[in-house]
């Protein structure tokens, strides 16, 4: 039986244990998780190019095997507005990136649509070496950094376990909307829950992913940094 991912199936062959930024996400639009577009740019006039197609404003990300944490290394821009600043944006990742990782192999600079404001959650999975991969939900930034609320399941799990999962931790209430804030997409976020169990339960190769954050809205959600990593 053939699975949904080619592009892992091809990864996984190849021995490569480190998916880079835009393999992650194809392979999560393979499982129907949705993510920012993005295209793969080679040099700065591909970046322009790229960027003009996707529609001011972009973010731009160093895309290397050799950096996980790209906002460390200055290699994360975003909020880019015009040709001029891509051009601006395109020298200052490279620089940023020669200065704090000076032997890293670059493969080229991400152009991709920047996701509007939102609440911002994580999805991750790892691996219990007894029990398998298990799922993990959580609100970006301090919830999970600080104050470590996140909740965890043994894969794989229904859409009912996801809404379970979603409603258990304690930030809760902060996405069933307040004051200003809309309530988030409780809907969008299940399903990206149960689409990462369905790819974690199809490829055991799998030891950690992380969708980190993804943005989620009224209506909908987007997954705007997605990494996975092989065994
Ligand atoms: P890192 O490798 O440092 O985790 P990210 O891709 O997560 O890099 O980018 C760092 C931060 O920049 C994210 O946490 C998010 O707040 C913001 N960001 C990244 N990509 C986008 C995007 N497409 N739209 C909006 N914000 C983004
Ligand atoms: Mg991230």
């Amino acid at each position: 039986m053939s699975k949904p991912s080619r592009l892992l199936d091809q990864i996984i062959k190849s021995g490569r244990k480190l998916l880079l930024e835009p393999e992650a996400k194809t392979v999560c639009q393979d499982y129907d998780i949705p993510v920012t577009r993005f295209k793969l740019a080679k040099n700065e006039e591909e970046a322009v190019k790229y960027a003009e197609a996707i529609g001011f404003p972009v973010v731009m990300k160093i895309v290397s095997p050799d950096i996980i944490h790209k906002s460390d290394v200055g290699g994360v821009i975003v909020g880019v507005k015009a040709v001029k600043e891509v051009r601006n944006s395109y020298k200052e990742i490279m620089k940023n990136v020669a200065k704090h990782k000076a032997d890293a192999q670059i493969v080229g600079i991400l152009v991709q649509e920047m996701a509007p404001a939102g609440t911002e959650v994580i999805v991750g999975s790892t691996k219990d070496p007894q029990f398998g991969p298990a799922l993990m939900f959580g609100l970006g930034g301090i919830f999970v950094e600080v104050l470590k609320d996140v909740t965890f399941r043994i894969a794989p799990i229904t859409e009912a376990e996801a809404c379970e999962m979603i409603s258990e931790v304690k930030a809760y209430p902060l996405l069933k909307g307040y004051r200003n804030t809309p309530p988030a997409d409780l809907k969008a976020i299940a399903k990206i829950l149960t689409n990462t169990s369905k790819m974690v339960m199809d490829y055991p190769e799998i030891k950690e992913l992380d969708l980190n954050p993804i943005i989620v809205y009224e209506k909908g959600a987007k997954t705007v940094d997605a990494r996975i990593i092989l065994e």
